[in-house]
């Protein structure tokens, strides 16, 4: 059972912009080894802007994002509110004939009787399109029209203010490791883990790849690990740590709802505040 005194920190978390849901996961706070971030929206902003529009066939920008924009229109990934920006018109519903989110990959759409697909390598390649893998730093979205690979989109987030200030201050007050997760490409995962000085980063993960890992980590040396994560992808993570911690301000309903603790700002340092109120409700309780 958990002492009274947990109740008190609750509350001075709360005060500080962090929900504790019971004080097992306050008390939990104080025996962390691993932190384990989500890339997207934790650590960076979430806010993607598209930077370059590469277009292989005969095709005007503005049809180019029409077609991905209505492809696009359904999901509610940042990346999709980003490329709807740029193409800055209104979307017709009637001309959406079908439309299919593929977790961890992007979106597949029948727009005007074209199949269109919008995602990521893996989306092109599990649908056997044959595409010449662009390298520019950044998000890289393939368009694919009827079969056929078409051009790409470079979209760019950028780090949040207290990331690094986070990861500094984890590993001073005892965090053994830190670790990224994403679904996003090698490029981009690799040069946000060295800015941030994180410990470990495994990339282009699907769903189901992300749960892999956070078992294995917590299975290594029987790691008590947080997970810190915002999107509906991240609800089975969340769940599985032994403290899961959702972005709340933005974050999906379905990861405050699988959380333990939820960031009510979306400032990532709301997490070492809400470990200095355990720390400090574990000195009036013991
Ligand atoms: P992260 O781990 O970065 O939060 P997600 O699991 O949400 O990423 O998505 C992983 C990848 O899947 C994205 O980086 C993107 O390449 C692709 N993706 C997901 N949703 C979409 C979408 N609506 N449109 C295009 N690509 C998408
Ligand atoms: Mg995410």
């Amino acid at each position: 059972s958990v002492p009274l005194g947990y109740f008190g920190g609750i509350g001075v978390a709360s005060k500080n912009g962090v929900l504790v849901k019971g004080g097992n996961y306050l008390d939990a706070l104080n025996s962390i080894d691993v932190v384990i971030f989500d890339k997207t929206g934790t650590l960076t902003k979430g806010v993607f802007k598209v930077v370059n529009v590469d277009i292989l066939i005969e095709m005007e920008r503005e049809e180019f994002l029409r077609l991905v924009s209505h492809t696009e229109a359904y999901s509610n990934h940042p990346i999709a509110k980003s490329i709807i920006d740029s193409y800055g018109h209104k979307i017709d519903h009637a001309i959406i004939e079908e439309h299919n989110e593929i977790h961890g990959k992007g979106i597949k759409a029948k727009i005007e009787g074209k199949e269109i697909l919008v995602g990521n390598e893996k989306l092109l390649e599990s649908n056997n399109i044959a595409f010449e893998k662009n390298n520019e730093i950044g998000t890289v979205i393939y368009v694919a029209i009827d079969g056929k690979y078409c051009g790409s989109l470079i979209i760019s987030d950028e780090i949040k203010e207290d990331s690094k200030t986070t990861i500094e201050t984890l590993k001073k007050i005892g965090i053994k490791k830190t670790v990224m997760l994403t679904g996003d490409n090698e490029n981009i995962a690799k040069k946000v883990a060295s800015e941030l000085e994180i410990d470990e980063v495994y990339f282009e993960l699907l769903p189901d790849e992300k749960v892999e890992r956070v078992k294995e980590i917590k299975d290594k040396f029987s790691n008590k690990v947080i997970f810190v994560g915002d999107g509906t992808n991240d609800a089975p993570v969340l769940a599985l740590s032994d403290v899961g911690v959702a972005m709340g301000a933005f974050g999906s309903d379905a990861a405050i709802e699988a959380a333990d603790v939820v960031l009510m700002t979306d400032e990532v340092s709301k997490l070492v505040e809400g470990i200095n109120v355990a720390k400090r409700t574990r000195k009036i309780v013991i």
